[in-house]
C-alpha cells in the first residue's frame, strides 16, 4: 500500500490508507489513546481503541518523536471534536495497524515553539532537530518556492542557468579569499569564489548572452553578527544591455515574486524610487536608506535604487581602490577621465544597488568590456603591469576577442528571504548556517586535520599565538 502524506490522506474519508511520520504528541482520553502524527505536510490525529488489543498496547509505549507507520481508516470527526486550527482538523484516523520504524530519546531542545527563546548554540548543534520546528521548516519550503519562481521567470526570459567553478584563482575582489592548498602543485593554492563575477563575464565573451546561477559565494571576512562566511547569491549577467535593462528586469522579478508568493506584503512605491549616492548620504546619512513611510508595518516593502556611486575611494595606504567592483564601467560621461586617469575622485561608476527597508539586497553594474579601460582601472589602483597580467591577464586576453558589452547584478538571497519572512537574522533562513564567527557547532568545523593530510599538502602548521 502506498504511503500518503497526511494532508492528502485527509481527503480520503472512508478509505483505508497508510501514513508515516513522527509522534508529535500522545494523549489519553479515558481509555482512548490519541496521537498527533506529524509529517512534512502537517498533522493528523490518530485514534487507538483498547479493543484492538495488540496495536493498543504497542501504542501505549510510543513516545514523542518516535517514527511510526500507521494504517487505518480516515473518518470524519464528530462535530464537536473538529479542529479548525489544523488543515486535517475535520478528520482523524481510526487505526488498524502500527509499526514502529524508529525510536527517539528525549530531544535536547524543545521543537514546539518558534525557538527564538532557545540559545543559538544548542539550536545550531542540533540543527537537524531544530529543522523539525514548524517555523524553520516553513522558511526552507518558502525559500525553495522563491528559488523555483526565480528559475521559472528567468527561463521564460531566455536565461541559461550555468554552474561556475568552486576551485578558482585568488584575485583581489574586495574581501579576503578562502584558499585551498593544491596537493599536486605543492605551495600553490586555489581560492574559493567570492562571487562568480569573472566567470559570468567570461560566459558573456563565450556568447551565452543571458546567464544566471543560484551561486554560493565565500568571503573570509571578520566576524559580524549577521554575516555568513558562505552565502547564496542570485547571480545574473546579460549581454547588450544598458543599466536601465538590468534594473528593469530586477524590478519586474521582485514585484512579481512579492505579488505571487507574499500577497500580504505591500510594495510602497513602483517603479522603485532612485536616489544618487550623494543625495542618500546627505538626506539619510546612509547609502542604503530605509524609505518606509511606516517603520512599524511589518508587511511594508520599500525598495529603492541607489546609483551614481564614486568609482574610487582612498584606501588606508592613501592609494585608490574601487568602491564596488573593479570590472565596472564608469558612467559614459566619465569615460574620458577614466582613460586619461584624470579627476579620479569625481569619476562615477555605473554601479546600481538595490535596497529594501534599509538593507542592501543586491548590486551590479555595466562592465568595462574594452581591455584598455579595464587596464586603466587597475593602473589607477596602482597595480604594476606584471601584477595586472598575473591576476587579470585572462580577462584582458578574453576581451581582445570580440567581447560584447555586458552588465549584471547579484542579489543577496539570504537577506531577501530574511526580510520577506520577517526573520530577525539570516541564520533563520539557511538550512545549516554557521555562527557569526564562522563556526559550525554541529559538524565541529573548522577542525584540525590528520598529520598525513597535512603532509600530503606539504603544509606545516605553526602553533597559533595565544589569543589576547
Ligand atoms: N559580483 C558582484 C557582487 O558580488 C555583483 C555584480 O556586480 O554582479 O557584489
Amino acid at each position: 500500500m502506498p504511503r500518503f502524506l497526511v494532508k492528502d490522506a485527509a481527503k480520503h474519508v472512508g478509505e483505508k490508507v497508510k501514513i508515516a511520520g513522527w509522534v508529535n504528541v500522545r494523549r489519553a482520553h479515558g481509555k482512548i489513546l490519541f496521537i498527533d502524527l506529524r509529517d512534512i505536510s502537517g498533522i493528523m490525529q490518530v485514534v487507538f481503541v483498547p479493543s484492538n488489543k495488540e496495536v493498543y498496547e504497542l501504542a501505549e509505549t510510543l513516545r514523542p518523536e518516535w517514527v511510526v507507520e500507521i494504517t487505518g481508516q480516515i473518518v470524519k470527526r464528530p462535530e464537536n471534536m473538529m479542529n479548525d486550527k489544523i488543515e486535517t482538523g475535520q478528520v482523524e484516523m481510526s487505526v488498524e495497524s502500527l509499526k514502529v520504524l524508529s525510536q527517539s530519546e528525549t530531544l535536547p531542545l524543545s521543537i514546539e515553539t518558534d525557538g527564538y527563546e532557545i540559545g543559538e548554540e544548542i539550536r545550531m548543534k542540533y540543527r537537524y532537530l531544530d529543522l523539525r520546528r514548524e517555523r524553520v521548516k516553513r522558511n526552507l519550503i518558502v525559500r525553495h518556492k522563491v528559488i523555483k519562481f526565480i528559475r521559472d521567470f528567468l527561463d521564460q526570459e531566455n536565461f541559461v542557468e550555468i554552474e561556475t567553478p568552486m576551485l578558482t584563482k585568488s584575485t583581489p575582489e574586495g574581501a579576503r579569499d578562502y584558499i585551498v592548498p593544491s596537493r599536486q602543485d605543492p605551495g600553490k593554492f586555489y581560492a574559493l569564489p567570492q562571487s562568480p563575477q569573472q566567470y559570468k563575464q567570461l560566459l558573456m565573451v563565450g556568447g551565452l548572452e543571458r546567464y544566471f546561477q543560484i551561486a554560493k559565494c565565500l568571503r573570509d571576512e571578520d566576524p559580524r553578527g549577521d554575516r555568513q562566511p558562505e552565502f547564496t547569491q542570485l547571480d545574473m549577467e546579460m549581454s547588450f544591455v544598458s543599466q536601465e535593462d538590468v534594473m528593469d528586469l530586477t524590478e519586474r522579478l521582485l514585484i512579481l515574486l512579492v505579488q505571487n508568493l507574499f500577497p500580504n506584503k505591500k510594495i510602497q512605491e513602483t517603479p522603485f524610487p532612485r536616489i544618487s549616492y550623494k543625495d542618500a548620504m546627505e538626506k539619510y546619512k546612509s547609502d542604503r536608506p530605509d524609505m518606509r513611510s511606516d517603520k512599524n508595518d511589518k508587511d511594508l516593502l520599500a525598495f529603492c535604487w541607489v546609483v551614481d556611486f564614486p568609482f574610487f575611494e582612498k584606501n588606508d595606504e592613501g592609494g585608490w581602490t574601487f568602491t564596488h567592483n573593479p570590472f565596472s564601467a564608469s558612467k559614459t560621461e566619465f569615460e574620458a577621465d577614466l582613460l586619461g586617469k584624470k579627476n579620479i575622485e569625481s569619476i562615477l561608476t555605473s554601479q546600481y544597488d538595490i535596497v529594501l527597508n534599509g538593507f542592501e539586497i543586491g548590486g551590479g553594474s555595466i562592465r568595462n568590456h574594452r581591455p584598455e579601460a579595464l587596464e586603466k582601472v587597475f593602473e589607477i589602483m596602482g597595480y604594476k603591469k606584471e601584477i595586472i597580467q598575473e591576476k587579470f591577464g585572462h580577462m584582458m586576453e578574453a576581451f581582445k576577442y570580440g567581447a560584447p558589452p555586458h552588465g549584471g547584478i547579484a542579489w543577496g538571497l539570504d537577506r531577501v528571504f530574511t526580510l520577506l519572512l520577517n526573520e530577525p537574522n539570516i541564520r533563520e533562513v539557511i538550512a545549516f548556517p554557521k555562527t557569526g564567527d564562522g563556526k559550525d557547532f554541529m559538524m565541529k568545523a573548522p577542525s584540525e586535520v590528520d598529520k598525513k593530510q597535512l603532509e600530503e599538502l606539504h603544509i606545516s602548521v605553526k602553533k597559533p599565538k595565544a589569543k589576547k
